[in-house]
C-alpha cells in the first residue's frame, strides 16, 4: 500500500449541497455528492482500526474499511466488490441509512470530532460503479426450485436476489405498479432519486429475478395458491407496514386531512408535482404535519415544495426525542419548516364546506420516563390553543396492511399485526414460509430490512436443500 499523510480533520470534508432558498423550489437531490478528491480526502481520515468497531454497528456488517482503503488507493472497482459482498444496495444505503446509529455511531473519530462520512463515502462508490457500462448479466445455473416472494420492498429484492444468485426461480410479486417499495412511494425525489432506485433494483435483478407487478397476493392469488397450485415450494413474505394509523380524534375525516402515505403516494409514486400531472393533490396554504419521525420530515419538505406557504412539525416531545434522523431535521428547518414542538393535537375543525379550518391542539410538558425509557408527554392544563392551518398530515406510523393474515388462517401474527417469526430462521409459524422486514418488526430501516431479507434467504436456502424431493 503506497504512503499516505492522513486526515486528522475533526470534522468531515463538508458535503456539497443545493442552498435551501433554491433546493426547497425544486425536486432535484438536495446533497450533490463528493468529487473523487473530496472523497479520498475524507477517506484518510480513517485509521483503518484492527478491530473495525464501526463493522458492529453495520447491520450488513460491509467490511468498511476494507472499502475505504481501496478508495484512498483509487482502486474504486475493488472498493465497490467489497461493499456489494455484503450489501446489495449501495447507492440507497449510502443516502438513506441513519448512520449517526449505526455504522458511524462506532466509528473511533467520532469520540474527539466526528466520525468518518462512511455513508457518503458508500454512496460515492457506488455513483461512480453505476457511471460505468453495465457489466454482463449471469444469471446462476438453476437448481429447480421456484420460490416466492411477496413485496418488492427492500426486503423482498435482498431475499429474491441471493435466492436467484444461488440457482432458485425467484418470482416476486408486487402489488403497486413498480417494484422498490417505499423507496419508491415513500422517500423523496431530492432525498433519494427513482431513477437511481431503478437502476440497483435493475443491477439486483440483473441475476433471473422475475417481477410481477399490480399483482395483490390475497385479492389476485391467495398465498397458499401459490404453494399448493403454483408449484412454489418456498415463500418470503416482505410486505411492510404500509397501513397508516390516525390519533381518533375528532375532524380527521375532514377533506384536507392526509395520512402521509397517502400525500407521499400521490407526490412521489403518482407524480402529482408534475405540471401536466393527473394526479389530484389538494396543498393548503398554511400545513400541519403531526409527528416526528422521518416521515413527518419528508412530508412536511414535500408540502413546502409543493407551494405551501407555511409548513408546521407538530410534535408532542421536545427536539431531543424527535426521531428523524438530525441531518433531516437539520435540512428541513434550513428549508424553512417551522418546528411547533411539546404540542399534541386535540381536534381538528372545518368549515360548512366540510374543509379543514384549524386544529386545537394543547401544550405538553415532558414528565417522568415511561417503560421506553423517554419521558412521558403531559399535557400542561389550560394550555389548549388554536393553529388557524388550512391541511393536517398524519404522520404517526404505519402498521402491516392486513391483507395477507385475514387471508393466511395459519399465518401467526401479534396483536399489533406483526407477522411473528422465530427470530434466527426468520420462519414464520407456517411452514416454508419466511417474513422479514417491516411487515414483522414495524416501522423500521432500510438495511434492517436488508438484513432481514437476506437471513430468510439463506434459511430458505436451507430448507429447501434439505428437503427430500
Ligand atoms: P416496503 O418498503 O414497505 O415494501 C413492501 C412492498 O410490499 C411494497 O412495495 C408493497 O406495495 C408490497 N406489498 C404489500 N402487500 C402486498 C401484497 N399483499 N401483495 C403484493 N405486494 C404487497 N428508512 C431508512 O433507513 N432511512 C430513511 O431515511 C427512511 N425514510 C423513510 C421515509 C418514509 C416516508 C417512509 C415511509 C419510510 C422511511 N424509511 C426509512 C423506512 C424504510 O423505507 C422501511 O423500513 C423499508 O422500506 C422497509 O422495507 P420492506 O421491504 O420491509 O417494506
Ligand atoms: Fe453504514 Fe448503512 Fe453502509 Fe452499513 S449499509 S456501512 S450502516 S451506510
Ligand atoms: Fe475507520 Fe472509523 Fe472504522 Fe476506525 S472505526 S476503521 S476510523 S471508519
Amino acid at each position: 500500500m503506497a504512503e499516505y499523510k492522513k486526515n486528522m480533520s475533526l470534522e468531515k470534508v463538508p458535503m456539497p449541497e443545493q442552498e435551501p432558498n433554491v433546493r426547497n423550489k425544486n425536486w432535484q437531490e438536495v446533497s450533490l455528492g463528493y468529487t473523487l478528491e473530496m472523497a479520498q480526502e475524507e477517506a484518510k481520515r480513517c485509521l483503518n482500526c484492527k478491530n473495525h468497531p464501526c463493522m458492529n454497528g453495520c447491520p450488513v456488517a460491509v467490511r468498511i474499511p476494507e472499502f475505504i482503503q481501496q478508495l484512498i488507493e483509487g482502486n474504486l472497482a475493488e472498493a465497490y466488490e467489497i461493499i456489494t459482498s455484503t450489501n446489495s444496495l449501495p447507492a440507497i444505503c449510502g443516502r438513506v441509512c441513519p448512520q449517526e446509529n449505526q455504522c458511524e455511531k462506532f466509528c473511533v473519530r467520532g469520540i474527539k470530532g466526528q466520525p468518518v462520512g462512511i455513508g457518503r463515502l458508500e454512496r460515492f462508490v457506488a455513483d461512480w460503479h453505476m457511471q460505468q457500462p453495465p457489466e454482463e448479466a449471469c444469471p446462476a445455473k438453476k437448481n429447480g426450485h421456484k420460490v416466492a416472494v411477496i413485496g418488492a420492498g427492500p426486503s423482498g429484492l435482498t431475499c429474491a436476489s441471493d435466492l436467484a444468485k444461488k440457482g432458485y426461480e425467484v418470482t416476486v410479486f408486487e402489488s403497486l405498479h413498480v417494484a422498490g417499495g417505499v423507496l419508491m412511494y415513500g422517500i423523496p425525489e431530492f432525498r433519494l432519486p427513482k431513477d437511481l432506485v431503478q437502476k440497483e433494483i435493475e443491477r439486483l435483478c440483473a441475476c433471473g429475478v422475475e417481477i410481477k407487478t399490480n399483482m395483490v397476493v390475497g385479492r389476485v392469488q391467495t398465498l397458499d395458491e401459490l404453494m399448493k397450485e403454483d408449484g412454489f415450494e418456498a415463500v418470503f413474505i416482505g410486505s411492510g407496514a404500509g397501513l397508516p394509523r390516525f390519533m381518533n380524534i375528532p375532524g380527521e375525516n375532514l377533506n384536507g386531512v392526509y395520512s402521509a402515505n397517502e400525500f407521499l403516494t400521490r407526490a412521489n409514486l403518482m407524480k402529482a408535482y408534475k405540471e401536466n400531472s393527473s394526479t389530484p393533490i389538494f396543498v393548503g396554504r398554511r400545513i400541519a404535519v403531526v409527528g416526528g419521525g422521518n416521515v413527518a420530515m419528508d412530508a412536511a419538505r414535500v408540502a413546502k415544495r409543493l407551494g405551501a406557504e407555511e409548513v408546521y412539525i407538530v410534535y408532542r416531545r421536545s427536539e431531543e426525542e424527535l426521531p428523524a434522523r438530525a441531518e433531516e431535521v437539520h435540512h428541513a428547518k434550513e428549508e424553512g419548516i417551522q418546528f411547533k414542538l411539546l404540542c399534541n393535537p386535540l381536534e381538528i375543525y372545518g368549515d360548512d364546506k366540510g374543509w379543514v379550518k384549524g386544529m386545537k391542539v394543547v401544550s405538553m410538558e415532558l414528565g417522568e420516563a415511561d417503560a421506553s425509557g423517554r419521558r412521558r408527554p403531559v399535557e400542561i392544563p389550560d394550555s389548549a390553543h388554536e393553529m388557524d392551518i388550512d391541511s393536517v398530515i398524519m404522520a404517526i406510523g404505519t402498521s402491516p396492511n392486513p391483507l395477507l393474515r385475514q387471508t393466511t388462517p395459519d399465518l401467526n401474527t401479534s396483536n399489533w399485526g406483526g407477522i411473528v417469526v422465530d427470530e434466527a430462521s426468520m420462519q414464520t409459524s407456517k411452514e416454508g414460509v419466511y417474513a422479514g422486514g417491516d411487515a414483522v418488526t414495524g416501522a423500521a430501516t432500510v438495511i434492517l430490512a436488508m438484513g432481514a431479507g437476506k437471513k430468510a434467504a439463506a434459511s430458505i436456502d436451507a430448507y429447501l436443500q434439505g428437503k427430500k424431493d
